[in-house]
């Protein structure tokens, strides 16, 4: 069963739209007069995150469904972020990852091609340049992933390539670094489960619903001994999605852009600053160190500035954690979950 639509307005298939950057993205579209189609499992993705289009459930490995939604909707462009993102989890089960990123987004690939739909973007990852030799991290720095999940996102791009050749499909990969904060409105944000990304976990320790945070290692070789990461806005990301719509347009080829803020910050940083944000207490812990991280990784992302006019708008860290504090604060409310 799919919805039907007027054919007047324009349409976007995204595969992940009802996940933590698609939804951000499906409400970029809508901002800018498309309309957003979610493909979605929903394995990961919420339903009350789909606000800004139709949502059709199914599985980016089922071509019958796709096909059906496909032919349905129309859409002129895809943008995929349909994908198992679990580092650790990657190492464990490659299987699960090879299959759902790569295999899924083969299937998607080959759809289109039959569908002559010729615009892909693509959430690419950091994850594909594995330990950096150089920094910041530059878009011809070395593609060595470190783990299955790296890999997968790294054989979809040279997938790219390979159907831009034959079959003329143009994409946009965006490789983003630590995707961060929550839409400005409130209306949606970041909810994964399990979580393991550090500002959400951070938020829960500030709210009580954690006792602790743990800091994964403070003998780095950085300023403070903790590790620095790009913390990149959710919505900003989302903004680049719609450049890079708008670029696909007039470009012919398969090209990949960071997606950065060019600042690193600390773990002890982030910390600090969602003390100041929160007002609550944050304890901490000193761990181990977690197998794989590299001391610093951050992003250049002066290509896709220069070249497709991308400006940041919420580059500082307080704005990505306030942002994603708003979100967070207000959700466990309503789950009646402790705050401070
Ligand atoms: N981190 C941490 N404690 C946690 C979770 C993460 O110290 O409970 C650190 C992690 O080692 C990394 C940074 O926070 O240096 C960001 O980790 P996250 O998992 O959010 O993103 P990643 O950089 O792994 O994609």
């Amino acid at each position: 069963m799919v919805l039907k639509m007027s054919h007047n307005q324009k349409r976007i298939l995204v595969t992940g739209g009802a996940g933590y950057i698609g939804s951000h993205a499906c409400k970029a579209l809508s901002a800018v007069g498309y309309t957003p189609i979610t493909y979605d499992n929903l394995v990961y993705g919420h339903p009350w995150a789909v606000k800004w289009g139709p949502l059709e459930k199914g599985d980016i490995l089922d071509r019958d469904r796709l096909d059906e939604v496909i032919a349905a909707y129309q859409p002129e462009a895809v943008m995929h972020f349909a994908a198992y993102a679990y580092v650790g989890e990657s190492v464990e089960n490659p299987g699960k990852y090879y299959r759902n990123n790569m295999a899924g987004a083969l299937t998607l690939l080959e759809a289109l091609r039959d569908h002559q739909i010729d615009k892909f973007i693509f959430s690419s990852t950091c994850a594909t340049y594995g330990m950096p030799q150089k920094m910041p991290i530059s878009e011809d720095h070395s593609q060595l992933p470190i783990n299955p999940y790296g890999n997968s996102k790294l054989m979809v791009e040279q997938m790219l390539k390979d159907f831009h050749a034959a079959h003329g499909i143009r994409s946009i990969s965006l490789r983003y670094f630590n995707a961060a904060g929550a839409d400005s409105d409130g209306e949606i944000g970041e909810k994964h489960d399990p979580e393991t990304h550090l500002i959400p976990l951070i938020l829960d320790v500030a709210a009580g619903k954690r006792s602790q945070i743990t800091i994964f290692g403070d003998d780095y070789d950085t300023p403070d001994g903790t590790c620095i990461r790009d913390y990149i806005h959710v919505t900003d990301i989302a903004e680049a999605h719609i450049l890079a719509l708008e670029k696909l347009k007039s470009m012919n080829g398969a090209c990949a852009y960071n997606l950065g803020n060019g600042k690193g910050f600390s773990v002890n940083e982030v910390i600090e600053t969602t003390r100041k944000v929160t007002k609550c207490s944050i304890p901490v812990q000193i761990g181990q160190r977690r197998a794989g991280d590299p001391a610093r990784l951050v992003g250049d992302a002066t290509l896709i500035r220069n070249e497709l006019g991308w400006k940041p708008a919420f580059s500082d860290l307080i704005s990505i954690v306030e942002t994603a504090w708003n979100w967070h604060k207000n959700r466990l409310i309503l789950e009646k979950n402790i705050i401070c």
